[in-house]
């Protein structure tokens, strides 16, 4: 499939980590890293996902010193108000400017019980509230043993971009459970096999051009020394990284991976 041209985006899931406070202190350390080394935010895209509790004081601060960081939200509730204790709306997420929410995260499937279905209903809530779902899917390992690698991540996604609204943004993350936070990290060209038939999804679902426009992004154990090879791939176009965005100086290294292609 030809490939337009789509900016690659390195996007960091805090997942339960970093107090507001720290928070603060590692934007503030991560655009200082980044601008010192002249990063360009056109070029490649980058964006913290932080806990609810650290949104409004990181909002605060990417606007008031005019960062070029985006910042999203882990999750958001599929209702847009009412008697749900404890979920937050995507109206409340969009009233603080979040670009982006993480949705289907396999730990919020794991622990949490979210179907593909409920999945689908939180891509709707997001399209509503103008915000950028970060669709996640992957297998686990005993699906990888029986079904191969696409069939779980494949079908996953085809039943979330039901609740996707026309010509809006999405954003697909793979992530074999497998590797995440396992250390032990897909190859390369098992990412771009799975990204690749899951855009060969957004072209039968939301046609070729959706499809050419979409970022696909590979998620599992991305470190410094392997974002590399992964956006070699051509429908690789980012990462979706855990652990290794808690680290500034791994992070930063992650973001800047065009200055060491060379190196692998
Ligand atoms: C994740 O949780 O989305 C993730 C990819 O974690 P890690 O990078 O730590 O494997």
């Amino acid at each position: 499939m030809a490939t337009a041209p789509r900016t690659p985006f390195i996007a960091g899931n805090w997942k339960m980590n970093l107090d507001h406070l720290q928070a603060i202190a590692f934007v503030q350390k991560l655009a200082w890293t980044l601008k010192d080394k002249n990063h360009d935010f056109g070029d490649v895209e980058v964006a913290v996902f932080p806990p609810f509790t650290d949104l409004r004081s990181v909002q605060t601060l990417i606007e008031g010193d005019k960062l070029e960081l985006k910042f999203g939200a882990q999750d958001l509730s599929q209702h847009d108000a009412g008697a749900y204790t404890g979920e937050i709306s995507g109206a409340f997420l969009a009233a603080l400017d979040s670009a982006y929410v993480i949705i289907g995260h396999s730990e919020r499937r794991q622990y949490h019980g979210e179907t593909d279905e409920l999945v689908a209903a939180k891509v709707a809530a997001a399209h509503r509230h103008g915000i950028v779902p970060v669709i996640c899917v992957g297998e686990t390992a005993e699906d990888l043993e029986q079904h191969g690698p696409s069939a779980v991540p494949v079908a996953q996604l085809r039943t979330a971009l039901e609740g996707a609204a026309a010509g809006r943004e999405i954003v697909v993350a793979y992530e074999p459970v497998w590797a995440i936070g396992s250390g032990q990290a897909a190859t390369s060209a098992q990412a771009q096999q799975v990204c690749e038939a899951l855009r060969a999804v957004i072209a039968e679902v939301q046609g070729d051009e959706a499809a050419a426009a979409t970022r696909v992004l590979y998620g599992g154990s991305v470190k410094a020394g392997n974002i590399a090879g992964f956006l070699k791939e051509p429908d690789v176009d980012g990462a979706l990284v855990g652990g290794a965005s808690l680290q500034l100086e791994e992070f930063a290294s992650i973001v800047r991976f065009k200055s060491h292609v060379g190196t692998l």
